[in-house]
């Protein structure tokens, strides 16, 4: 039901890549209840205080699974966007690199947080999230995903980290 409430976009944003979007997902009432439902029930009642969204489409998810959890919201953003002191790190894209940020004080020391985003390819953006939460101390239980792309090993990146990786649904290739 999940996976059937994903458009794919072929060739998007360039030739050899299948878009996995989610906004069809989002707009469905019952997909959308079930995906915050099923990200956040393993972490139900173990004392998750903060659950941290990469941008864009990790707040949405986030906000909803921090909201259903009792927990608070931390935003990872693009660099420039946060207004107060924050720590930046630069990682990889398929093309390029680019740069994100936390604030310095969304996070406590040994506060046990969840990353969320709604998908993880080659596993880079959630590398640099993670070292960025680790940085601050944060205690990173796991990293959530709605669609998992296992050719490309993003989740044995992240699971090599020490941090157990949860995804919903898994497509093939790129
Ligand atoms: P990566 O750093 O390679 O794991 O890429 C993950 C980030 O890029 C996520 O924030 C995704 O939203 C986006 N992304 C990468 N590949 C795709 C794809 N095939 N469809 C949709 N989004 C993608």
């Amino acid at each position: 039901m999940l996976k059937n409430s994903i458009r794919t976009i072929p060739d998007y944003p360039q030739a050899g890549i299948q878009f996995r979007d989610i906004t069809t997902l989002l707009g469905n009432a019952e997909a959308f209840r079930a995906t915050v439902d099923q990200l956040a029930a393993p972490y139900a009642g173990i004392g998750i205080s903060k659950v941290a969204g990469i941008e864009a489409r990790g707040f949405i998810l986030g906000g909803a699974v921090a909201h259903q959890l009792q927990a608070g919201f931390v935003p990872i953003r693009k660099k420039g966007k946060l207004p107060h002191d924050t720590v930046r790190i630069g990682y990889s894209l398929e093309y390029g690199t680019d740069e994100m940020e936390i604030h310095r004080d969304a996070v406590a020391p040994r506060e046990k947080v969840i990353l969320i985003d709604d998908l993880i390819a080659t596993g880079g953006t959630a590398t640099a999230a993670i070292s960025l939460l680790r940085s601050l101390g944060a205690e990173v239980l796991a990293a959530c995903f709605v669609i998992d792309l296992p050719d490309l090993q993003g989740a044995k990146k992240i699971r090599d980290l020490g941090v157990p990786v949860f995804a919903l649904v898994a497509f093939d290739g790129h």
